[in-house]
């Protein structure tokens, strides 16, 4: 019996309907009732709100978020085999948790859930990141969600939070830091996980702020963004060339010296050089 419900444990659950994990899938599980318990916990207090799982797998994390407390859980999973697994976890939890079968980046979750929900998973790599992008880009502000809960590899977990002047500063940092507040939770090692993928993993925890850290039209600040980490060991007045012809004083107005490189300005600044471009 396991720690946190009465279900049997998740090495049982695997052997008996035969989940042998699959690559493609990016299928690494965890199987540790206690530590799911602990990521649904950095989640917070979920007892008001419903919570939209990606890619539940067994249900090792789904377990966690329903013995914490949540309201209702929506697990959205695309291995049909998975579904039974799931269908035993239901049971046990009356009326709160409902399972699609399907692909993340297709099912439209949001039609299932109430506002502001809470969105918690342990991410298939492979999709994991464009996910985190659209979650990141609603086309309104505040979003429709509260805070995401999320493992990624500890590498992509290291972007969403790094500062200016680190290596892993860039697009994903000030995409995510610009209207969020964003911290690594949590990391884990490879054996935390069945199979153990080859890196370390870290929960990232992203509560979305009311409004953004600075003003900025979006597209104008991800165009700026774009060109200038796409060249990011090029001087910014010849990275951000393209944008006008006029870049020259549009850093100055900023306050960005033209022969500054992009993993060294702040998200003030970059959202300065946005307004100044759109204005022109
Ligand atoms: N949550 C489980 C756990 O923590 O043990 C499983 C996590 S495993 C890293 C990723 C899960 O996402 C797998 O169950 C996989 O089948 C599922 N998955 C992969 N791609 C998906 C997609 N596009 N949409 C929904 N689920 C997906």
């Amino acid at each position: 019996m396991s720690a946190i419900d009465t279900l049997p444990p998740l090495s049982e659950v695997i052997k008996r309907h035969q989940l042998s994990a699959r690559k493609s899938l990016g299928q690494n599980f965890l199987l540790d009732l206690n530590l799911t318990a602990r990521i649904a916990r950095v989640a917070g207090d979920l007892s008001q709100t419903d919570v939209l799982e990606v890619g539940p797998g067994p249900g090792g994390l789904t377990r966690g978020l329903l013995a914490e407390g949540a309201r209702r859980v929506l697990a959205v999973e695309k291995d049909a085999r998975c579904l039974p697994a799931l269908a035993e976890i239901s049971e046990a939890y009356p009326g709160r948790l409902e399972v699609i079968e399907g692909d993340a980046l297709e099912v439209d979750s949001a039609a299932h859930l109430t506002p502001p929900y809470a969105i918690c998973a342990n991410l298939p790599y492979n999709v994991g990141t464009e996910l985190l992008v659209r979650w990141l880009t609603p086309p309104e502000w505040p979003p429709a969600w509260q805070s995401l809960t999320l493992m990624f590899q500890k590498e992509v977990a290291e972007r969403i939070v790094a500062e200016p002047g680190s290596k892993a500063y860039g697009r994903l940092a000030l995409l995510a830091q610009w209207r969020c507040d964003a911290r690594i939770a949590l990391t884990l090692p490879p054996g935390a996980f069945t199979p153990p993928p080859k890196v370390s993993s870290a929960v990232v925890h992203l509560t979305a702020l009311p409004a953004p850290r600075f003003e900025a039209d979006p597209k104008v600040l991800e165009r700026v963004v774009a060109a200038a980490f796409n060249q990011r060991r090029k001087m910014l007045r010849a990275a951000l060339k393209s944008l006008s012809p006029q870049i020259q004083d549009h850093l100055a107005e900023a306050g960005i010296a033209p022969t500054e490189r992009a993993e060294r300005v702040p998200l003030e600044q970059f959202c300065a050089l946005a307004r100044s471009l759109a204005s022109a």
